[in-house]
């Protein structure tokens, strides 16, 4: 069955960008340096306002909303170019287009931004773009992993649709899951199967359909106003990694080592999970991802009971006793 996305208007092409902007008279642009340095010296038109994004805390975000001229907002860069224009764009009902540099994440498909607000993250807004435009040359002058860390949010769907079905069994799902209702999950993880050699290799096929299940995704927590389809005990142990580490790294190699440990547990297909990461040649050794063997370890103990904690849906994460596993059979895991 051939894969078809619903969700926010979008045009795909190679060298789109400088075009676009020089079509769109005045305009905001908020941006970050690298994306910007690329695009410059071969844009006309140029902006009225330059903002550098980085900065996501709500009254900074408030302020340059505040301050903005009345004219279309444009965002360019990652994640958080694409939520501060969102920002801009919603308080201030301005036009607004998106230019994603990365497709590390789904921000330019998704309507709310993710603020950071006391030390945690918080979604809030209700930004449709006119169009977003994707062009694939800012994609391949980024630094290849900001790529292949792309799949991470898509391959998500594979423990997150187990924790819900298996929150459904223990009677705590809030959200009605049923067969029919996921099927949608395999879609994607056979649409990302299928194309992960073409983001490895950076082709537009694979750009293209990677993109396009960030669209859908982005479109369907809107649809659903939840996201338990995409999020589950592999973006738990993600958020507890950070608590127990006081650091990040890229979003989608953190999710997906998450993946394939929850899938080991939880008994679902790992192999699988392994294949697509292979194919899409995102890292995942340890020594790759400038992770420690202790970290990892420190992260699983914590995780049942930072997952409580936090009050996060229920999921597989709250069923593990490091009693009944092998640490060095996790670190094997991920050192393939
Ligand atoms: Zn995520």
């Amino acid at each position: 069955m051939t894969f078809l996305a619903k969700g926010f208007n979008v045009s795909y092409g190679n060298d789109i960008a400088a075009p676009a902007l020089d079509s769109l008279g005045d305009y905001v642009l908020v941006t970050q340096p690298e994306p910007w340095a690329l695009l410059k010296n071969r844009v006309k038109n140029q902006p009225v306002q330059i903002i550098q994004s980085g900065d996501l805390s709500p009254e900074h975000l408030d302020h340059l909303a505040d301050t903005s001229p009345a004219i279309t907002i444009v965002g360019l860069g990652g994640g958080s170019a694409m939520d501060t224009a969102k920002w801009i764009h919603w308080r201030r009902s301005l036009p607004l287009v998106q230019f994603p540099s990365l497709p590390s994440v789904d921000a330019c498909f998704t309507r709310m931004s993710a603020l950071r607000d006391r030390g945690g993250v918080r979604y809030e807004g209700d930004a449709v773009p006119e169009m977003v435009n994707v062009d694939f040359e800012l994609f391949r002058a980024a630094p290849r992993a900001m790529v292949t860390s792309g799949i991470g949010d898509v391959l998500s769907c594979h423990t997150a649709w187990y924790d819900w079905k298996f929150a459904a069994n223990q009677g705590k799902d809030e959200y009605g899951w049923s067969e029919e209702k996921t099927q949608i999950s395999h879609i994607y993880l056979d649409e990302l199967f299928n194309c992960a050699e073409g983001i490895k290799n950076l082709t537009d096929d694979g750009l293209r359909r990677l993109m396009e299940l960030h669209r859908d995704i982005g479109w369907r927590c809107h649809e659903l106003s939840h996201a338990r389809f995409e999020e589950g005990s592999e973006h738990f142990f993600a958020y507890t990694f950070e608590e127990v580490t006081g650091r990040t790294i890229l979003h989608g190699e953190l999710v997906s080592m998450g993946v394939q440990i929850m899938s080991h547990f939880q008994g679902n297909n790992p192999e699988r999970v392994r294949e697509t990461i292979a194919r899409a040649g995102t890292r995942h050794r340890l020594s790759d991802l400038d992770i420690t063997e202790a970290e990892v370890l420190e992260t699983m103990r914590r995780l049942p009971s930072f997952t409580v904690e936090q009050n996060h849906w229920y999921s597989y994460a709250r069923t593990l006793n490091p009693k009944t596993y092998d640490d060095q059979g996790i670190l094997d895991l991920l050192n393939w």
